[in-house]
């Protein structure tokens, strides 16, 4: 008899038998509030019925269209669509399937555009799990341990982490900035620069956003030593943060993003978007991939984006965003253990620490584990595991937050006792 293998690591001990919306349904029949959204991927809830719609519609005409062999029409679609959305001046889309994949599309498209070998990534980002991403990601030793040599050409520089700093942010920020100097002129000179690949807000670092002065930093590098600034929206795209993209809360204009999660509602599709012109400059035929831009996939995410418009989830997700942080920031003011609560939009940290300030994990976990037992899912990130985070669909109503809240407040009083 076959068993899942013993690698995978499992938050929760839920078997889903069906979703809907912001509800899991398990094969007890225990109905649960999903704030993980299947780690920010599940923007439009769980089958909601126009992405179902379009997906079943989809099925029965085209499920795979090799983009490299033919073209197909929700690829063209969706590729029209997402013009309507994309930041200014990147018009051009190459898709693939992960958001790892993603990554490696923007780095090799950095690398071969510059002709330059080296990435600076920032202290705490989460970029994927191939061997490339897992070399880019900084936000804990486990995605990375053990599977050394890992890739050349990775330098990582401080984020503007001020919780963690114990600094305000314009002082964390003034630091991280200098530091990133400061390896200009000792590690990786800026003309071996080609990118620098950072998310808006560490996402499975901690949830820590970055800021507007910190951007305009990178971006003032970047044109000056003619650095490509990637901007890995994996989690922050598609509404999350209350903004359509997480680097609109920091006016900064991007040269790459990064797209996946959020953009097809759980069907596995991702890409990145630049300027035509940068575009061109990668080498045709070096990227693409045997079910890169699937034909459901497209479809699925042509009809996310028009829910997105349509059900108004960006004004959603930011009004949503604010209630549950108000409300996990009370939480937060009574509970000693929590240090710091923050977040953008519907993405919100609770971190949890030890009296003298160090990560509390096991308190994490005990609250993680109280919420689950009464019925709210929640997931772990940082580089300790030791702040719990909610990050729900961006469907969310004003009393399933209240719901989420109260149990909460009472996983949080179980877990710290
Ligand atoms: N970048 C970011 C910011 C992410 O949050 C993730 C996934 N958590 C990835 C990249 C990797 O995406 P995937 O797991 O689809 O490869």
């Amino acid at each position: 008899m076959a068993q899942l293998s013993p690698l995978l690591k499992q938050a929760t001990p839920v078997v889903v038998d069906h979703g809907e919306g912001v509800y899991l349904y398990d094969t007890t029949g225990k109905r649960n509030l999903d704030f993980t959204a299947g780690i920010g991927v599940t923007s439009t809830g769980h089958c909601h019925p126009k992405v179902v719609a379009a997906a079943q519609e989809q099925i029965g005409k085209l499920i795979h269209g090799q983009y490299t062999t033919v073209m197909h029409k929700p690829l063209l679609e969706l590729t029209e669509k997402l013009g309507e959305v994309l930041p200014e001046g990147l018009d051009s889309l190459f898709f693939a399937n992960s958001g790892s994949e993603g990554v490696e599309a923007a780095l090799r498209l950095a690398r071969q555009a510059t002709g330059r070998p080296n990435v600076v990534v920032f202290h705490g980002g989460f970029h994927g799990r191939t061997v490339a991403t897992a070399t880019m990601t900084t936000s804990g030793t486990r995605f990375s341990a053990g599977i050394s040599p890992l890739m050349a050409g990775v330098h990582v520089a401080p984020f503007p982490n001020a919780y963690r700093y114990g600094w305000d942010v314009e002082t964390a920020t003034r630091f991280a900035l200098r530091e990133l100097d400061y390896l200009f002129a000792t590690v990786s000179a800026p003309n071996e620069t080609a990118a620098f690949v950072i998310e808006p807000v560490l996402g499975e670092g901690g949830y820590v956003p970055a800021n507007t002065e910190f951007f305009a930093g990178l971006r003032e590098r970047a044109d000056k030593h003619g650095i490509l600034l990637v901007i890995d929206e994996v989690q922050t795209g598609f509404g999350r943060t209350g903004k359509f993209w997480g680097h609109d809360h920091f006016d900064v204009r991007p040269d790459v993003v990064v797209i996946a999660k959020g953009l097809a509602s759980g069907f596995p599709l991702s890409g990145i978007a630049a300027s035509t012109e940068l575009m061109s400059k990668a080498w045709p035929g070096s990227q693409g991939g045997t079910y890169g831009g699937n034909a459901v996939s497209c479809a699925a995410a042509a009809a996310t984006l028009a829910v997105i418009q349509e059900e108004g989830l960006v004004e959603n997700a930011a009004e949503r965003g604010k209630q549950l942080l108000d409300g996990a920031r009370l939480v937060g003011e009574k509970t000693p253990q929590i240090g710091d609560v923050r977040g953008l939009g519907l993405l919100v940290g609770s971190e949890f620490v030890t009296p003298d300030g160090e990560a509390d994990t096991a308190t994490a976990q005990a609250v993680q584990k109280a919420a689950a037992e009464r019925g709210l899912l929640l997931l772990t990130c940082g580089a300790h595991m030791n702040v719990v985070r909610m990050i729900p669909p961006l469907v969310v109503t004003a009393q399933q937050i209240d719901d989420a809240l109260e149990i909460w407040a009472e996983a949080v009083a179980a877990g710290t006792q």
